[in-house]
């Protein structure tokens, strides 16, 4: 069998100088590949004309670019969302989307095939797990973003602006799309290593949010390592027989023990988490369950962020309506003095928005 080829979005900026170095090619052309793969999106070698043939060449015959084909674009009707299903190099698939919120541009990347934590609610978690993303197919779907916005025109073509608007960069990366972050945890934290590397896509640490079902090993290593970016964990209910009915991996890493480590991360990070609650109408909606997050999160720094039920074809619960969401956060916000938002709802017809992000076969 011929061994993979290194995908050089596998590599920070250190290993590439580190191979150029082994190879004996001036490091003076690994930044330049660098700034080809990262500030101009080079999606073959033939758009590295700076780079020596002898270079080429052995990148050619050694490495790959791991940009990820599309196989299917899909555009929702609010015109802010788009989604892509992406093919992997060995034919499995996985989705990203690109949301536009006002002046901001983020991208939603998947961190597995599928998922293990099968939450009842969740379209990943319905489909089970196939395998982890590289690092590489993790950057590649940022990559994918930022190349896209970079086809985009700023301005209607017969409108003349004063000055020449940049196009929209890619500032947000959010790993909510399919999978569970932190059980694919040394990948996750090589992609995001990247990322922000500010010679390259340069997200900043503070506009990378990694969103957990609760593996509770996972925070605390967070913690310990002291890792930048942004924490959302994924609550739902808050007593632990209400949350393992929605989320079965909970019987692993109970309430109790997940609570502990979010007040160990937010006490060594000095960082407020945002919880997730996905309002199902009925379940965990009411201001019972308003007061009892309330309860449950008093004395830490947290946010809550609120997301009405997206529908999946596996569950047949319904979305909480505006009335009893705005009810649910004056509760938390004059009885508890917590902060919530209730996410927009994006991209539904395209079973883009939270928890819809699977592949069909
Ligand atoms: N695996 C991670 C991140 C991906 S899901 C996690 O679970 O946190 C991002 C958020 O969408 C999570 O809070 C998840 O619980 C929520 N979600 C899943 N399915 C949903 C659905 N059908 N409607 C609304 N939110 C959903
Ligand atoms: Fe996995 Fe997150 Fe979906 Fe749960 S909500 S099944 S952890 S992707």
């Amino acid at each position: 069998m011929r061994a993979a080829r290194l995908n050089l979005y596998d590599l920070t900026r250190t290993d590439l100088q580190a191979l150029f170095l082994r190879w004996e090619f001036s490091p003076v052309h690994a930044v330049r590949l660098w700034n080809y793969l990262y500030l101009a999106l080079a999606a073959s070698f033939d758009e590295m004309p700076e780079l020596p043939a002898k270079v080429r060449a052995r990148l050619s015959a050694e490495t790959s670019i791991g940009t990820l084909a599309v196989a299917l674009e899909t555009d929702s009707s609010d015109g802010f969302t788009r989604k892509y299903l992406l093919t992997l190099a060995d034919g499995e698939k996985i989705e990203t989307v690109l949301m536009r919120f006002s002046g901001r541009v983020t991208a939603c990347v998947s961190s597995q095939v599928g998922c293990a934590m099968g939450c009842v609610f969740c379209a990943t978690g319905q489909m089970g797990y196939t395998r982890h993303l590289t690092p590489g197919e993790i950057v590649a779907q940022a990559v994918h973003v930022a190349r896209a916005l970079k086809l985009v025109t700023p301005h209607p073509s017969h409108v003349t602006p004063r000055r020449e608007a940049p196009p929209p960069r890619l500032r947000n990366v959010v790993l909510m799309g399919m999978g569970e972050p932190l059980h694919n945890y040394d990948a996750v934290m090589h992609a995001i290593d990247i990322l922000r590397d500010s010679s390259g896509l340069a997200v900043a640490a503070e506009r990378i949010t990694l969103s957990t079902v609760g593996v509770v090993p996972g925070i605390l290593r967070l913690a310990a390592e002291q890792r930048p970016s942004h924490l959302a964990v994924s609550l739902h209910a808050a007593t632990q027989e209400e949350r393992v009915a929605l989320v079965p991996v909970a019987k692993k890493w109970p309430l109790d023990e997940l609570m502990a480590a979010c007040r160990t991360y937010s006490e060594q990070t000095g960082r407020k988490i945002f919880y997730e609650w996905t309002l199902i109408e009925g379940k965990n909606d009411t201001p019972e369950h308003a007061r009892a997050v309330g309860r449950l999160l008093r004395g830490l720094p947290a946010q809550v962020n609120l997301i009405p039920l997206n529908p999946t074809v596996g569950y047949a619960g319904t979305p909480t309506h505006t009335e009893a969401a705005k009810r649910f956060q004056k509760i938390l916000a004059d009885e508890f003095q917590l902060p919530s938002t209730v996410r927009q709802r994006r991209g539904i017809d395209i079973a883009a928005g939270c928890g819809q992000l699977a592949v069909a076969n």
